[in-house]
């Protein structure tokens, strides 16, 4: 049989299978452990079940990504949630989480939450500004149901992770889509088991036939401390319109002759993008020398 993990504790592998039926607790067949460098939440595995009513893990099938806060195997969509206000939309801490999730590699949506609560202009405004960037980007109100048709196809049959600031709604949202999950909501400090400094075990929740999410928002620590800086102008999307600067190293600051620096004066790439690589640079950069000093 096959089935998902969706939940690891002590040395047991909760797994649901794919066809509807209730959880199996399983253990791991001894030669697997050897072969494997174990097993993550999220990896499909083939199983049996003995006379006992017991699971084992036989096989577990190759991964298709490794997000690594948390940590889950075969994430195929990030939700990027932030509010219209709120919290209020920091632009520098939206594209850090946008570089984040440009840089696990896996397909993101921008949300843009509480939609109510702000002009219909205004909502348009900042959604449509981070579409010129090149994103996918959805509007939706929990109180008005809006958007929800368009998330749950979004979610549908995939393994998602909700990423983005404390209290814009995130646990809203899911409640929205799959109102079976009651997860608690508001101030951070009302969650519990959700303060700061509790490490919980990842778990997935299923939302609908192999539709599953993450019980944890994604990228919760956001240092950028494991990037190249050379690295970094490759996840704003935008600028990959502009290759080929003079020098190949180029890290689009003061080099002469450079293709993003032209696009910025042109009007071609917004300057508050430009002025947020520069600032996610400089962070960057520190990381990297500190590393390496
Ligand atoms: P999280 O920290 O991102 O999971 O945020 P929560 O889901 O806990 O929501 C934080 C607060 O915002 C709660 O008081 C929610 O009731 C409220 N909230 C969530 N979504 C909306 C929305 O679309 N409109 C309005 N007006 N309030 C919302």
């Amino acid at each position: 049989m096959v089935g998902r993990v969706v939940r690891i504790i002590g040395g047991f592998y909760f797994v649901e299978p794919q066809t509807p039926g209730p959880i199996v607790e399983c253990a791991i067949r001894g030669r697997l452990k050897l072969k494997t460098q174990g097993i993550l939440v999220g990896d499909l595995v083939k199983y049996t079940i003995d006379e006992d009513g017991r699971g084992v893990i036989n096989e577990v099938e190759p991964r298709q990504s490794v997000l690594t806060r948390p940590y889950i195997a075969n994430v195929n969509r990030v939700v990027l949630v932030f509010a219209h206000c709120n919290p209020d939309p920091i632009p520098l801490l939206i594209d850090k989480f946008l570089v984040l999730s440009e840089a696990s590699g896996i397909p993101n949506l921008i949300v843009f939450n509480k939609t109510d609560l702000v002009a219909t202009g205004k909502a348009d405004k900042l959604a449509n500004k981070y579409r010129s960037y090149g994103y996918n980007v959805l509007c939706t109100s929990v109180r008005s149901n809006l958007g929800k048709r368009r998330l749950l196809q979004e979610v549908k049959g995939k393994v998602s992770v909700f990423a983005g600031p404390s209290g814009v709604g995130k646990s809203a949202l899911l409640n929205m889509i799959a109102p079976g999950l009651r997860l608690k909501t508001g101030a951070v400090s009302e969650k519990i088991g959700r303060g700061k400094h509790t490490t919980r075990e990842v778990q997935l929740l299923k939302i609908g036939p192999d539709s599953y999410v993450a019980d944890t928002p994604g990228f919760s620590q956001i240092a950028l401390d494991f990037m190249k800086p050379e690295a970094l102008a490759g996840y704003y999307p935008e600028f990959s319109a502009y290759p080929n600067c003079r020098f190949t190293s180029c890290l689009h600051e003061t080099e002469p002759d450079c293709r993003i620096k032209g696009a910025v004066s042109a009007g071609l790439i917004a300057a508050e993008r430009y002025q947020s690589y520069l600032e996610l640079l400089a962070e960057v950069k520190g990381y990297w020398e500190k590393r390496y000093r």
